[in-house]
C-alpha cells in the first residue's frame, strides 16, 4: 500500500548520501510522493537526486540555505511552480551540529547554530505554510533531537540543544495556530543515528558500541526515522498533531 501516492513532499538537508533526509526522499518515493530536496551542498544534493535515480516530474532537487528567509521563499516558489501550487508535506530535516562546551560557544557559533537549526525551521514552514493553508491540508515533521530531552553530550553542545529544545516548543504553538487549517505539525526526536552527522567518520559498528547501555542495544538507523517521517506525513496519524515522537531505541523515556 503507497501511504503518499501523489502527494507532494518537501524535505530539506537532503543531500547527505548516509543522511535521514535522503533516506526519508527513498522510502516518501517509494510510497507515490512527488518529492522536492533541498540541500545547501551544491553538488551533493545533484549526486543524490541522480543516485535515487527518479523521473523529473517525480524528483526536483534544488540548492537552499534555510538560513536564509529569502532563499527558503525562492526555493518555494520553484517547487510551487513543479507541483502546480501543491506542497502537501514538509520534513524540516536540515542541521549543523557542534561539539563545544557551554563557555567555549562563542557569540557567533550560537547564533550560526540557531540560524540553521531553529531560525532554518521558522524560515521553510513560514514559505510553505501559505500553500498549504489554501487547500487546507498539510502535515508539517520537525526534526528535533533526544538532545533537546536530555542535555546533549554525544554530539551537540548547549547551542544545538536550545535549537532542538526550540523546534519542539514552536511545533506545539504551530500545531495549535494551524489546526483549524488542518495542518498537522509535529516533532521527531531521533537518538543516537548511524549517519555522518558530526563528520568525525565513526563507524556504524562504534555507534552500536555506544548504544550497548539502551534497551535496543544499538544506534538507529537513517531508515527507521525515514519510517516515522513516513508516519506522520500519512493519513495514518490523521489525528496526531503537536506531539513529538521518539525514536532512540529507548535511550530516553519521557
Ligand atoms: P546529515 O549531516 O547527513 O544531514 C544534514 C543535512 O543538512 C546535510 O546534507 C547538510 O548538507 C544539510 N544542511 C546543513 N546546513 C544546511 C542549511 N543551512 N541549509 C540546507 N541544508 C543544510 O545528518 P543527519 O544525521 O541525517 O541529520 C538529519 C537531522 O537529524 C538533523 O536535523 C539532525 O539534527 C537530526 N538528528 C540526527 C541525529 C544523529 O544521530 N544522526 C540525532 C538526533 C537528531
Amino acid at each position: 500500500m503507497k501511504l503518499l501516492q501523489d502527494r507532494v513532499a518537501v524535505i530539506s538537508g537532503a543531500a547527505h548520501p548516509k543522511g535521514i533526509g535522503k533516506a526519508t526522499a527513498r522510502l516518501f518515493l517509494e510510497h507515490g510522493a512527488r518529492v522536492a530536496m533541498l540541500d545547501l551542498d551544491e553538488a551533493r544534493i545533484q549526486e543524490s537526486a541522480a543516485d535515487l535515480g527518479a523521473a523529473p516530474t517525480q524528483l526536483l532537487a534544488l540548492v537552499c540555505d534555510v538560513g536564509s528567509d529569502q532563499q527558503c521563499r525562492a526555493a518555494v516558489d520553484q517547487i510551487a511552480a513543479w507541483s502546480g501550487g501543491v506542497v502537501d508535506v514538509l520534513v524540516n530535516n536540515a542541521a549543523i551540529t557542534q561539539k563545544a562546551t557551554f563557555r567555549d560557544i562563542t557569540p557567533a557559533d550560537f547564533e550560526r547554530i540557531l540560524r540553521v537549526n531553529l531560525t532554518g525551521v521558522f524560515n521553510l514552514s513560514q514559505a510553505v505554510i501559505p500553500l498549504m493553508i489554501q487547500r487546507a491540508a498539510g502535515s508539517i515533521i520537525s526534526i528535533s533531537s533526544l538532545s533537546a530531552q536530555n542535555g546533549g553530550g554525544i554530539f551537540g553542545g548547549a547551542h544545538y540543544c536550545a535549537a532542538k529544545a526550540g523546534v519542539q516548543g514552536m511545533t506545539r504553538a504551530m500545531a495549535k495556530e494551524f489546526g483549524e487549517h488542518k495542518i498537522r505539525v509535529n516533532a521527531i526526536a531521533p537518538g543516537l543515528i548511524t549517519t555522518d552527522f558530526s563528520r568525525t567518520g565513526r563507524s556504524d559498528e562504534s555507534k552500536d558500541d555506544a548504544a550497548q547501555g539502551w534497551p535496543l542495544r544499538r544506534a538507529g538507523r537513517p531508515h527507521e526515522v525515514a519510517g516515522g517521517c513516513l508516519f506522520l506525513a500519512s493519513d495514518l496519524s490523521s489525528y496526531i498533531t503537536g506531539t513529538t515522537l521518539d525514536i532512540n531505541g529507548g535511550a530516553h523515556m519521557n
